[in-house]
């Protein structure tokens, strides 16, 4: 059978064949699965209308585009089996306890805070380490770390319980977002004397999403017009049912600021894990987590907090978190003080990474520094390429041009610092007027600064987002940088308009118009062998300019369109136009069917302005 062939070029053929690519991957890696060319792969890609370098990251789509022509059934590889496999190649597997049945141990669960700004989730998690921490031996001086554990008691027995003390949940999506589901259990909190609010709504999605169970904190119950009824009410529109009405969810109502009834809110989350979950784990292994939090500290260098959520973290351990890895020199707890080792649901803040890992990344300890050191630089490399791949995709102001081939819609995240402000601004985008084939979609609104979860929710829907009045938090601008998320910020709400009307006009393919320029009539013909038919001309009208379009006319009938004016002359010289009056010699690139008595007549395509 013969090789299929795109313009011309001949194509590598394959039988139908799987490939496996990873996301991100570029003609040059395609090109050796197949053991072709690159080049021909460019050449292809160039005729089915996308340009594309060798080495460049391309799109799944590209991948898969370039597969289809090719009869290749292309893969593109999530980064998480990458990751797998990437593992496997050192035999190891993350996410597992290793052993049977009988090696697992009971471990305390890991809670996160959640619920509507202001509702009192920081003043909780405040309330709940001070209470704990006066009653035990420690010394009383805590540090925040990212996630502290307390030890209570129910029905007689010390238990634990593990808190993850960055309130809110954009800690909590961006750890599920990169597959690192670190919280067993999720209490809400909600204030009393204001109810059910959209961001609790949120946080409750989040939790159902990441299937854990909830507890609900009802908080500020010293406040006066508290009313905890009305929350139980509220709630059971999302499904969740206080036991007291019949359903399975733990109602607590409490007071952070006047520490009242923190001990049941305790007593309720071990016993909805008790109820709900078979919290184990296998502590005789090499320890896997994820890392909560990460910086650089000046004089230690790159901290990183851990929880281990199986095996034992050990001083001396050689650790990979994402893309950083280590020896870990030196342990300590939210009590500042030395631990040698953690076992599972322990936060530990590590000291040892040579470089910051990411909130979210997982962790592991593998046996051997050169191993450590191999599977980081093998992910960075993977995050270099995705992110080459993500800056291609992703839409940006300057960018819209190619972005407008494949749509003609413009996603838009609005975040403002007040909703007054968001609610204007949007309604004055909306308004905007630019024609029916291309609309502004407004993907999310809010009050507050640009979180990571924006810049997720950015890089889902490939959405700008704009700030108004406010800034980015905490990584948002890391990760904007990395997903190649467009963040415009504003002060003047005009000048926000103004350039999401300019964009917009930019999405608008653009019209064009034909100009007329001139016209000439044949007077005589040459053939030259070197360059062709050539016209000796009176210019009749306007002017005949090179590098013109330009049409045949023979009796009026047009015979020949859209040739192009070359290589003009006034007798021995070239020039660039020949006005009224004026007899020239052209040729219209290789056309030879030009007869004397034939008329030229030159026009122009021009961008018609918009209005
Ligand atoms: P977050 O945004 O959910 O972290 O809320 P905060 O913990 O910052 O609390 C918001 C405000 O509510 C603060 O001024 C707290 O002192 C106050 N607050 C929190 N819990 C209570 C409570 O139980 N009773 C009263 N009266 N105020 C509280």
């Amino acid at each position: 059978m013969q090789a299929p062939s795109v313009g011309g070029v001949r194509l590598p053929k394959g039988g139908g064949e799987t490939i496996r690519l990873a996301r991100g991957a570029s003609l040059t890696d395609f090109a050796d699965k197949i053991d072709a060319n690159p080049a021909a792969l460019v050449q292809v890609l160039f005729h089915l209308g996308e340009m594309v370098t060798a080495t460049q990251s391309v799109s799944d789509d590209i991948l898969e585009l370039l597969g289809s022509e090719m009869n290749y059934n292309v893969q593109v590889v999530s980064p998480e089996e990458e990751d797998r496999e990437l593992l496997e190649t050192f035999d190891i597997t993350y996410g597992e306890d290793a052993g049977d049945e009988e090696d697992l141990q009971v471990r305390p669960p890991v809670v996160t805070v959640m619920g509507h700004v202001d509702h009192g989730k920081t003043r909780l998690l405040d309330t709940i380490r001070k209470t704990k921490v006066l009653e035990g031996e420690a010394g009383g001086i805590t540090q925040h770390i990212g996630a502290y554990q307390i030890e209570t008691e129910l029905e007689g027995t010390p238990r634990l319980i593990t808190f993850i003390d960055t309130p809110g949940h954009e800690a909590f999506t961006a750890m599920r977002a990169r597959g690192a589901n670190s919280t067993d259990i999720a209490v809400i909190v909600v204030a009393a004397d204001d109810g059910v609010m959209p961001q609790t709504v949120e946080a409750i999605n989040h939790a159902q999403a990441a299937k854990a169970p909830i507890v609900v904190a009802v908080n500020k119950i010293d406040v006066e017009g508290a009313n905890p009824d009305k929350i139980r009410q509220q709630l059971t529109e999302y499904n969740l049912v206080a036991e007291e009405y019949g359903g399975d969810t733990m109602f607590v109502e409490i007071s952070a600021k006047q520490g009242v009834n923190i001990e049941g809110l305790l007593e309720a989350i071990l016993l909805t894990a008790d109820a709900a979950l078979d919290l184990q784990a296998n502590p005789d292994m090499e320890a896997q987590g994820v890392a909560i939090e990460a910086h650089l500290d000046r004089g230690r260098g790159p901290v990183a907090t851990v929880l281990v959520q199986r095996g034992t973290l050990r001083v001396g351990d050689s650790v990979v978190a994402g893309d950083a890895y280590g020896r870990v020199r030196r342990m300590v707890d939210e009590h500042n003080e030395d631990v040698t080792e953690a076992t599972p649901s322990r936060p530990v803040q590590v000291i040892g990474f040579t470089s910051v890992p990411g909130a979210g990344d997982t962790f592991l300890v593998v046996g051997e520094d050169r191993v450590a050191r191999q599977i980081a630089e093998r992910r960075q490399a993977r995050i270099r390429n995705a992110m080459n791949a993500a800056r291609r995709k992703r839409v940006s102001l300057e960018d819209l041009d190619s972005a407008l081939k494949e749509t003609s819609t413009l996603n838009l995240i609005i975040k403002g610092d007040n909703s007054g402000t968001v609610e204007a601004l949007e309604a004055s985008l909306v308004q905007l007027e630019v024609g029916d084939e291309v609309e502004l979609n407004i993907v999310h609104r809010g009050v507050g600064g640009v979180t990571e979860s924006d810049i997720d929710l950015a890089t889902a829907s490939d959405a700008i987002v704009l700030g108004f009045n406010v800034r980015a938090q905490g990584k948002a601008t890391e990760r904007a940088n990395r997903e190649g998320v467009d963040v415009r910020y504003y002060t003047v709400i005009y000048q926000a308009i103004e350039e999401i009307e300019q964009a917009l006009k930019g999405m608008l393919k653009p019209e064009y118009e034909e100009v007329e320029l001139g016209k000439a009539e044949v007077r005589e013909v040459f053939k030259s062998s070197k360059i062709g038919t050539i016209a000796g001309c009176l210019v009749t009208s306007g002017q005949i300019r090179r590098n013109a379009k330009a049409r045949l006319l023979r009796d009026n009938v047009v015979i020949a369109e859209n040739l192009p004016v070359n290589s003009l002359k006034r007798f021995k010289d070239d020039a660039v136009e020949v006005r009224e009056g004026f007899e020239c010699g052209l040729t219209l690139g290789r056309y030879s069917d030009i007869k004397v008595d034939d008329v030229i007549e030159t026009y122009e395509q021009r961008e018609k302005p918009r209005a």
